[in-house]
């Protein structure tokens, strides 16, 4: 099936059986027990890591809502599992624990999302972690490496990475990809070697900004680890959650092709702005030297950033400035939202390193929801004229600071 098809109809093979044709929402948190010995040979099997039993015993061992949306994943990664968890985070957690890498070393490629980053620079894990570029992953690879971990495209610098690139330097060890900003509409990271494909379902699969969940697709190898660690650390999807998010997964194709058509005039109206530096998409030749995208991805996607002249302030007044669309963190929903970086979801992270890939104090990143791109146009220009006032403000700031 092509992912259109699979978006409308993955996870419902055992809904005609059932008598049914929307899935049910089971939201029991314990199960009768056939009898004892069943029941016990089920606990014993989830807590060997199997997907399924004959009982669900218990609802954070197996919940049928939960697993439905997983299958779903899955059929869109190309994997053959998928593992669902209360949010993005715990999700990158559980593939941290799962993989090995607790007590031992991790290589990194930056950036990736603020709380990734501060997740791995933190130490809270005990986890040793070596930042590299993309070409420098395979000298950074030690005896004791359990994970290679990579965000593409990467928030909030839109940067795109080569994944075949990465899992050949990474040899044998497994590559995870956060797949967040391409939706497995547009990528598939499983297809070019990757053993996990990992998504914050908080964005574009939940698509409508009411859903926290993080989801896992992998081999059949590495899913029982996920799952174990999921029943042991307990972070659990909520059904309530996983059925919204079965739910949004028939209408996935429809946003992801509508907001892309949105940036996609956005980013034109940008380029053409006076007051916009350094437009960030993967859809421009600057942003993709590599090519991926045609190759790696089938579409550039709906996340940008841009630089405002004027800086800190100039951001921080067209973010002040907009109306119909909303200041705010997070992404991937109906309608647009517009946020600081350096200021918010990348706060926490090293500021050298911010510096590094090219994230400034005027950097402001968009997510393309699905309105009419007219009147987010007419909305973003009100609001960069806002900001124009500052631009002298801050030359004559700096003219100040040079003459001391
Ligand atoms: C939001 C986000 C996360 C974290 O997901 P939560 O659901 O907020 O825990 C991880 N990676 C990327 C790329 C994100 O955008």
């Amino acid at each position: 099936m092509r992912p259109m098809t699979s978006a409308v109809h993955a996870g419902r093979a055992d809904l005609t059986a059932l008598g049914v044709h929307a899935p049910p929402l089971d939201r029991s948190s314990t199960y009768p027990l056939p009898s004892l010995d069943e029941g016990r040979d089920a606990l014993a099997a989830f807590a060997g890591g199997a997907p399924t039993a004959s009982t669900p015993v218990y609802s954070r061992l197996f919940n049928p809502t939960t697993a439905r949306w997983e299958q779903a994943v899955a059929q869109l990664e190309l994997a053959d599992e998928a593992v669902a968890f209360a949010s993005g985070m715990a999700a990158i957690t559980a593939t941290l624990i799962a993989s090995g890498a607790v007590g031992h070393h991790v290589v990194a490629v930056r950036p990736v999302y603020g709380g990734t980053d501060h997740l791995l620079a933190s130490g809270l894990l005990g986890i040793d972690v070596s930042w590299a570029l993309p070409h420098e992953v395979a000298d950074a690879i030690r005896e004791d490496t359990r994970l290679v971990l990579v965000e593409t495209p990467a928030n909030p610098t839109l940067a795109l990475i080569d994944i075949e690139a990465v899992v050949a330097a990474a040899g044998d060890v497994p590559v995870a990809v956060d797949s967040t900003f391409a939706t497995p509409i547009l990528q598939q990271p499983l297809r070019h070697g990757a053993t996990y494909a990992i998504h914050s379902a908080t964005k574009y699969l939940g698509g409508h900004s009411d859903v926290l969940a993080g989801v896992v697709s992998t081999d059949a190898a590495h899913g029982g680890a996920l799952r174990q660690v999921r029943i042991l650390t307990g972070a659990v999807l909520d059904p309530q959650a996983a059925w919204l998010l079965h739910r949004s997964m028939s209408t996935l194709a429809l946003r992801v092709e509508a907001m892309q058509r949105g940036a996609t005039a956005i980013v034109a109206a940008l380029l053409d702005h006076d007051m916009v530096t350094n437009v960030r998409w993967p859809g421009l030749a600057a942003c993709d030297p590599q090519g991926l995208v045609g190759r790696q991805m089938s579409g550039p996607g709906a996340m940008l950033a841009f630089d405002v002249r004027g800086g800190f302030d100039a951001a921080a007044a067209v973010m002040a400035s907009v109306e119909l669309i909303t200041a705010a963190v997070s992404l991937g929903g109906m309608d647009t939202l517009i946020e600081h970086p350096a200021g918010l979801t990348h706060l926490l992270v090293d500021e050298d390193a911010r510096e590094s890939y090219g994230l400034t104090p005027s950097t402001l990143r968009i997510s393309v929801g699905c309105e009419d791109p007219a009147d987010l146009w007419a909305d973003l220009a009100t609001a960069l004229e806002a900001a124009r006032p500052l631009v002298a403000v801050a030359a004559a700031r700096r003219d100040t600071i040079d003459a001391r």
